[in-house]
């Protein structure tokens, strides 16, 4: 028996841009594999300059733990509650409770399918009166498009809340000219393996202030007082990036914007060849708001006909996958209070990720859509 294998299309697979190998073998010829080194600070740089803003990056080992950090510098602590996007991957809200505090969840408007400003209020106003202010704010910019940030802050600062701005989906993204990063009171970044750019595993808490990123990195090597001997004051982590993976972050930074272009492109793509099947649409960008594409999303009518695109897709060794399951409908957050409208359980029924990698060939995109467009005829 033959059988010809369809080469794999992966999700949303890491893609190098050349100079990496180099710069991880600075870190090998310099000895400078101890997890400190130049090839960090140089990340830092190319992250700062690439924001703007005068943001201050601190390199850590993951966008989970540069969340964890976010919210203990803002006070986050045992008891408290902290509001959270639902609709978002479980790193979003996970260190909430490693700090001994609650996530509440917060559904999704219709347009960027990030955080309901509608809801948020209502959220805060409802926690204000049982006397539990909420500590802060969670708000993801979800597949890389920007939440509604000029509402989200003019409520945050209302009620003054701190925003830890979660854009580890959106690097490359902007508002209103901004870069997403700096558009909260913290904001964080992943540098995860299937991330727009990657570093294998790691993650940057963006700050807006010089002093907020040294207590940053103070926390994230073991919270060391200054001293000749280990001596310890406050409880620390080890959360600190490896001087060899930024290695790999310094040469991902040098094809950031080609990765963006990719990304869009890989958009465009899909929306010129789909959008006359009337059963498929793609979100559109707000006025103001600039999205990296970091995955293409569809939307169709029915959880059915979702279905039936994917398991068609993974026929033909095509990865797709449903839009992320919301947290309020986890089973590990099932006892969590949850302001809900209906929209994000809707997008997880009928939304679909298509292939998004920056490296897909156009005969690629050319495969994915065939295969779709081949169960409308
Ligand atoms: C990937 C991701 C994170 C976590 O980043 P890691 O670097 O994988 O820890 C957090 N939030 C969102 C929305 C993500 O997609």
């Amino acid at each position: 028996m033959k059988t010809t294998v369809l080469k794999k299309i992966w999700l949303s697979p890491p893609h190098m841009g050349g100079n990496e190998e180099a710069y991880v073998k600075e870190a090998f010829d310099t000895n400078w594999i101890a997890p400190l080194g130049p090839n960090v600070q140089q990340f830092e740089h190319a992250i700062e300059d690439f924001i703007g803003s005068d943001i201050h990056a601190a390199c850590l080992s993951s966008g989970t733990g540069a969340i964890h950090l976010g919210l203990q510098i803002l006070g986050v602590g045992h008891g408290d509650e902290v509001i959270c996007q639902s609709f978002t991957f479980a790193a979003s809200a996970n260190p909430i409770t490693y700090l001994g505090a609650s996530p509440i969840f917060v559904d999704s408007e219709e347009e960027t399918w990030n955080i309901s400003p509608v809801l948020l209020e209502e959220a805060i106003k409802d926690r204000m009166a049982q006397g539990k202010k909420p500590k802060a704010i969670v708000a993801v910019h979800l597949y890389g498009m920007p939440y509604k940030v000029d509402e989200v802050n003019a409520i945050a600062s209302r009620y003054e809340i701190p925003v830890i701005e979660d854009s580890a989906e959106a690097l490359g993204s902007s508002y209103r000219g901004f870069n997403c990063g700096s558009l909260g009171d913290l904001g964080i970044l992943s540098f995860n393996g299937n991330k727009i750019i990657t570093t294998s595993g790691g993650g940057a808490l963006l700050c807006k202030d010089k002093s907020t990123k040294e207590k940053a990195i103070f926390l994230a090597t073991q919270a060391r007082d200054n001293a000749p001997h280990y001596q310890h004051s406050s409880i620390g982590y080890n959360y600190r990036m490896s001087n060899v993976l930024a290695g790999i972050g310094r040469g991902q930074m040098e094809v950031l914007n080609d990765r963006v272009e990719a990304r869009r492109r890989n958009f465009e793509f899909y929306k010129e060849h789909l959008s006359n099947i009337s059963e498929i649409s793609f979100v559109t960008e707000p006025e103001g708001s600039y999205s990296n594409r970091w995955l293409t999303c569809v939307l169709t009518p029915s959880f059915e006909l979702r279905e039936k695109i994917r398991m068609a897709l993974d026929n033909e060794n095509i990865e797709s996958r449903p839009l992320w399951k919301p947290m309020h409908l986890q089973p590990v957050f099932k006892n969590n209070l949850s302001f809900v409208n209906g929209v994000s359980e809707d997008l997880f029924e009928r939304g679909l990720c298509l292939p998004s990698g920056s490296s897909l060939a156009i005969e690629d995109l050319e495969r994915i859509c065939e295969t779709i467009k081949n169960l409308f005829i």
